[in-house]
């Protein structure tokens, strides 16, 4: 059980230095223990140092704290993303990018060392004109910067986002600072769902993982682009944590107890470069930023222990899809990202690592799959012999007919869909080919500006009149009048079958674009 120490404590500080976990704290001249850093003194003492030592025996055995006590005013906060409940813009610059692939492939990154023995990460921009360089803050070297980056907790990579996106309220982001709240993050975490965990837990993680986005240092040097001129920042902190505030109640005794925290942080230097809304009109600098869905942040919160690959995979996507959607992405590059160069190296000589890692790979693309992210193989180089069997599955229409036909189709074919993976798998995928991965909708809903919304209501009210939305059912009845399959038809449009069929149910609905498409193909006019 952890201690707590009550008001007539006479601030002496013996109890602090001999704590053995750090947990004794200080806040404006009070002491107060972290319940979640004591842990009794079990393992170093047989007795609570605090107690032994204490002149006055002053820190007591804590109980839960029960009911409301005394609390602190809080500060005020920036306002809270996510006011549309699904997305909200954030700052996706390449210095973003690979913040974020840091804080979630680590030690996989190839780090290089310098000179005096600091790991660094760097990465060649603008067809190698220019160069982004990361390091670790604290300047460790060696095995004990390995150790660092090891520990980086892939949740930290959830709160880079998050201040990307605050970051993007912002005028001049490197100038001001955003103010978050403990419970704004449980709220974008959805960490306010989580009864399993205690208030205590969940702010000891909040606060870890809100501290380390701010560990790393960029160096950047960027060629000129266009009308930009170039540019080089040496060492500069990505996020500056400015401050943090610790909020307590008071019981009767006097004890305090820590019930919330508050986060002062201001963007880097990048941001005059990346995230200048005036400048990018100048032509002086950029204005780069990306969707950031609300529901990808709770995923990987839920996922993160199961699937790391999947996570780092996801967030991953999250930047590159931004570019447009042919990407066609290579299966070594996914896989890469998803589990490093070392183990993709050591797979290739083993048979058995091999066959684990392709297992695993397999299940983190499902995983995507599953949470709206689906591959678009390339028929050429990721035919459906190599492909993973959920996703042939997929293809299977909901239709009881035509899923016997399909089946019937099945068995007649000389390989069937069930049969084991073809001899020579690892080598056909390390040469396959993923041609972009349908998004869910929130992934590409744009956020729009006030004027723009304005324009949108009207628009809205004009584009969700019923006779002009493309209904379920009218795919269902144009695709069987022009005698098409939905496989037929996702051959046609380009599209997945299983992007058909979720559209027929009703699962999905299409983008203005793609209605468009739909309506040529089925020889729908416009007030169908
Ligand atoms: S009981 Fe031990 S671990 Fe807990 S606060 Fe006291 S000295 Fe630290
Ligand atoms: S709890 Fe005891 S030892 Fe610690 S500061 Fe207070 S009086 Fe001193």
């Amino acid at each position: 059980m952890a201690y707590k120490i009550p008001g007539h404590c006479l601030a002496c500080d013996t109890c602090r230095p001999v704590c053995p976990t750090g947990a004794v704290q200080i806040k404006d001249n009070h002491y107060w223990i972290d319940p979640n850093l004591c842990n009794n003194c079990e393992g170093y003492y047989s007795e609570p140092q605090c107690l032994m030592l204490c002149p006055i025996s002053c820190p007591l055995p804590s109980e839960s704290k029960k009911g409301r006590y005394k609390a602190e005013l809080r500060p005020v906060t920036s306002p809270s993303l996510f006011a549309n409940g699904k997305n909200h813009p954030f700052a996706s610059s390449m210095v973003m990018w690979e913040l974020c692939n840091l804080l979630t492939q680590r030690q996989s990154l190839d780090w290089k060392f310098d000179e005096v023995g600091e790991p660094y990460y760097e990465r060649r921009v603008n067809g190698g004109r220019g160069m982004i360089t990361l390091r670790m803050s604290d300047h460790s070297i060696g095995e004990l910067a390995l150790t660092g980056i090891q520990s980086f907790d892939i949740r930290a990579a959830c709160m880079h986002l998050i201040y990307a996106a605050h970051a993007t309220a912002l005028e001049k982001p490197w100038e001001e600072e955003f103010i978050i709240s403990d419970r704004q993050i449980e709220e974008y975490l959805e960490l306010d769902k989580r009864k399993d965990l205690s208030k205590a837990t969940k702010l000891s993680l909040i606060r870890k993982i809100a501290e380390q986005p701010c560990f790393i240092t960029g160096s950047i040097n960027w060629p000129k682009q266009g009308k930009v001129n170039k540019f080089l920042i040496v060492n500069s902190p990505l996020w500056h944590l400015t401050e943090v505030q610790h909020h307590f109640q008071e019981d009767e005794m006097g004890c305090k107890y820590l019930v919330g925290l508050t986060f002062k942080i201001k963007a880097g230097i990048w941001a005059k470069y990346f995230l200048n809304q005036q400048g990018c009109k100048e032509q002086t600098a950029f204005y780069q930023y990306g969707i950031l869905p609300q529901s990808l942040l709770s995923i990987v919160m839920s996922i993160w222990q199961q699937h790391e690959g999947a996570v780092r995979m996801m967030l991953w996507l999250l930047f590159k899809t931004k570019m447009g959607k042919e990407q066609r992405i290579t299966v070594p590059k996914l896989m890469r990202v998803a589990y490093g160069e070392e183990k993709l190296t050591f797979a290739s000589q083993r048979r058995e690592e091999r066959k684990r890692l392709l297992r695993t790979f397999e299940r983190d693309l499902e995983c995507l799959n599953h949470y709206g992210l689906k591959p678009v193989f390339d028929s050429v180089t990721y035919p459906p012999e190599i492909q993973p069997l959920w996703a042939k599955l997929g293809e299977l229409p909901d239709d009881a007919d035509a899923a016997l036909d399909f089946w019937i189709q099945d068995g007649s074919n000389e390989t069937r869909i069930t049969d084991a993976s073809p001899r020579g798998k690892w080598n056909l995928l390390m040469n396959a080919r993923i041609l972009w991965f349908e998004l869910p909708v929130d992934w590409e809903q744009r956020m729009k500006t006030p004027k723009q919304q304005q324009r949108g209501t009207q628009t809205r009210k004009i584009k969700l009149k019923p006779e002009m939305n493309l209904l379920p059912e009218q795919i269902v009845t144009a695709r069987k009048q022009q005698g098409m399959s939905q496989r037929e038809l996702a051959r046609i449009t380009g599209k997945s079958q299983s992007w058909i069929r979720d559209l027929e149910n009703g699962r999905l609905s299409a983008k203005f674009s793609d209605q468009t498409l739909l309506r040529k193909v089925l020889g729908l006019n416009k007030n169908h």
